[in-house]
């Protein structure tokens, strides 16, 4: 008998803060439902409306099996296609389906997909901090629990935080989050000199510039950073700008990473078809779920490009799982971001609390133990969703403020 879509919505909740976006497809048997992310958390209001108005009329009573021909049909009904809200919409939706599928297979998801390639994922933290001296005491801490990659930052991403001008801007200059590209440089070349001084060259780092410099700027910055062997750079040229990449290719033999911005097909398939990058980091519900993201996989393999799917905290706990799945099945995993859903988290407990608050909203995440991710081998995703407790957490709609990055001048420039 088929098994039909019943109802869908879209749950929103913030329970560290951050506003995510869960979809939860209900079924036409008892007790039988799925979720998936859908979280766009500056825009959350939007998926959510395109979720519950547009989708779940085009879905009720569709059967739930036919996860491949129902991503299609969300991708075209639209008409205009591959955009962030569009894409996490029917990422919610697809994520849940994949979720419905494996309960009713009574398997997790990564079986469904061919099984495990390896028992474990490696994974990779930040450690940020004022100076190297903190940066480097964060590093200990996760040293200690078996990471082994670890991304450096100094001061987050090159800029101030929220604030009035600072005195170099012109007269008139609003509050913004203001870049000094050429002191970035200076200041990271000097951190990751302290800290190859202090932990030799057995730690894997990374170093993410996220697209805050010109690419001329990048390329050279690249250059520079080369000398202390990174394990990888990550969005060193702007989506906008990859006619640099061919030049940042020639130029640097540290592994390039590239993507957590991408929505469409054709912003990576020459990248990878060409060899112009190493690591594929793209944002799974920013592509529309487990679906596209599996052929992206695939793709990549082909061409020797490994998968760094984001893992940032700005995503529920249902996308780090659909992440996990993805990875213990690719052959061509690299590594994988993690945010550390799991207590004792100590980054979320200094910057938002106890983080114990996701847990109660999210039960069932993939287990981390010293240094690995492991899928927690439920049916499906594996991780539910209190609606109770997630009512707790109300999101609040407010204007984004780290996202309003300006250049020494006063000029808008890519967060
Ligand atoms: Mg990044």
């Amino acid at each position: 008998m088929t098994v039909a879509i019943r109802d869908i919505k879209a749950i929103c909740t913030a329970p560290e803060g951050i506003n995510l976006v869960a979809v939860k497809v209900d079924t036409s048997e008892p007790g039988l439902y799925g979720l998936g992310c859908g979280t766009f958390a500056y825009r959350h209001l939007a998926v959510k409306l395109l979720v519950e108005e547009y989708l779940r009329p085009l879905l009720l009573g569709q059967n739930v099996e036919n996860i491949e021909q129902l991503w299609h049909l969300m991708h075209h009904n639209g008409y205009w296609r591959n955009g962030p809200i569009e894409n996490n919409a029917i990422s919610g939706v697809d994520m849940a389906l994949w979720d419905i599928k494996g309960k009713m297979a009574n398997m997790p998801v990564y079986q469904l997909l061919g099984g495990k390639v390896r028992e474990g994922v490696p994974i990779y933290r930040h450690a940020d901090g004022r100076d190297a001296a903190e940066i480097g005491d964060n590093i200990e801490k996760y040293l200690a629990r078996g990471i082994a990659h670890i991304r450096v930052q100094r001061g987050g991403y090159g800029g101030g935080a929220f604030a009035a001008a600072p005195a170099t801007a012109p007269e008139g200059a609003p509050p913004g989050v203001y870049l000094d590209g050429k002191r970035y440089m200076r200041d990271t070349l000097k951190l990751m000199e302290d800290l190859r001084a202090r932990f030799g060259f057995e730690v894997d780092f990374c170093h993410d510039v996220h697209e805050r410099l010109h690419p001329r700027d990048s390329i050279h910055f690249a250059e520079e950073l080369e000398k202390f062997g990174l394990f990888f750079i990550e969005d060193a040229i702007p989506l906008e700008r990859h006619e640099y990449l061919r030049e940042l290719r020639t130029k640097v033999s540290t592994p390039i990473a590239q993507g957590e911005l991408f929505n469409h097909p054709c912003e990576w398939r020459h990248i990878i078809a060409e060899g112009l990058i190493d690591f594929i980091r793209v944002h799974q519900s920013q592509l529309g779920g487990i679906t596209p993201t599996r052929k992206l996989q695939l793709f990549a393999e082909q061409f020797g490009v490994r998968t760094a799917w984001h893992g940032p905290g700005d995503m529920s706990p249902l996308a780090h799982a659909a992440n996990i799945h993805l990875d213990v099945a690719a052959q061509n995993f690299g590594l994988q971001e993690w945010s550390g859903t799991e207590p004792p988290n100590f980054v979320i407990q200094e910057i938002r609390g106890s983080g114990e608050a996701l847990l109660d909203v999210f039960p069932g995440l993939p287990e981390f133990r010293n240094g690995y991710v492991y899928p927690n081998g439920r049916p499906g995703l594996g991780v539910d969703l209190d609606e109770g407790e997630a009512a707790k957490y109300p999101c609040e709609n407010t204007v984004a403020r780290w996202t309003q990055t300006r250049l020494r001048d006063g000029t808008p420039h890519t967060p």
